[in-house]
């Protein structure tokens, strides 16, 4: 029911198993849910975090959301539309609207590629752009991240030639060269310096502020999260267990989990500080 409450993007009762590790030969029954019955919903120009443990299940959950994984049980639903309801999902058009931004663009951006090249093979692929409106494009999208006004220099350079911060933003230019409407960020900032780490915060608030796409921020850290979403869902299990406004969560968590979330959030200071210290909460 993606139409409730105006949500792009939903997911509902979603299960994704995988053998246990170590166990290639375990019979299915026994395979172990990483996902297990989580639901959630994205609305446009909303800044979402994702917040949980390490092995909650949220990149799980992020590869279920962008469909680079079938669940096993519940649905993913797009304006409405189930995406898996086909054997697969979607057309061109509408593969597009969802993007991912994964920790280590290291990795994600192809090494043997320039700058210029990943951002502008989206544009080659999705839109009839000739050459030059395509580099006119490029620089517009390096400017919307931040990379305003950089010389051809950058342009030639390779991923492994950029700074984690620059790289950072050249994949979420590369996401946003698709024109996508669901930009879905799995830990992007875990790998940065604080205060480059503060600055793609601040970069995607004001995606969500310039461009209204929704937006979801997963990290293991509430800290990251607090800073800038408008609304924060917390993982356990599997599940999202507890959803709310920063402030809530901060100051009333509801659930253990989150209580030792918060509990492990260091005092604020400087330029990473944040309206939203915690007050002191106690463990019961
Ligand atoms: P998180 O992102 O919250 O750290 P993950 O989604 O990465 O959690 O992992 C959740 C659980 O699922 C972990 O126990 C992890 O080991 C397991 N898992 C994730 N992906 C796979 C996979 N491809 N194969 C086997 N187990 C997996």
């Amino acid at each position: 029911m993606a139409e409730r409450r105006g949500e792009i993007l939903v997911g509902e009762g979603l299960v994704k198993k995988y053998p246990p590790r170590g166990g290639a030969f375990v019979r299915r029954g026994e395979w172990v849910p990483a996902v297990d019955g989580a639901t959630l919903g994205l609305r446009p120009g909303e800044l979402a975090g994702l917040v949980g443990p390490s092995g909650a299940g949220k990149s799980t959950l992020v590869r279920l959301l962008a469909w680079l994984e079938r669940p096993d049980a519940g649905v993913v639903r797009l304006d409405g539309a189930e995406v898996w309801a086909a054997s697969r999902p979607c057309d061109p058009a509408t593969r597009r609207s969802v993007q991912v931004v994964f920790q280590d663009s290291a990795s994600s951006l192809d090494p043997r590629q320039a700058v210029e090249a990943i951002v502008s093979e989206p544009l080659r692929v999705h839109f009839r752009l000739g050459p030059e409106q395509r580099r006119e494009r490029v620089r517009e999208l390096l400017g919307a991240v931040g990379l305003e006004g950089v010389g051809q220099g950058f342009l030639g350079r390779r991923p492994r030639q950029l700074s984690g911060g620059e790289r950072q933003r050249v994949a979420i230019a590369r996401a946003l060269a698709c024109e996508p409407r669901v930009l879905l960020l799995d830990e992007p900032v875990a790998a940065l310096d604080a205060p480059v780490r503060g600055q793609v915060l601040n970069l995607l608030r004001a995606l969500r502020d310039d461009l209204g796409v929704a937006l979801l921020l997963v990290s293991h850290d509430l800290r990251t999260v607090a800073r800038v979403a408008d609304r924060i869902l917390v993982m356990v299990d599997g599940r999202i267990v507890e959803e709310g406004l920063p402030e809530r969560i901060l100051h009333c968590p509801g659930q253990a989990t989150t209580r030792e979330l918060v509990g492990a959030m260091p005092v604020f200071s400087g330029d990473e500080g944040n309206q939203l210290a915690p007050k002191s909460v106690s463990s019961a």
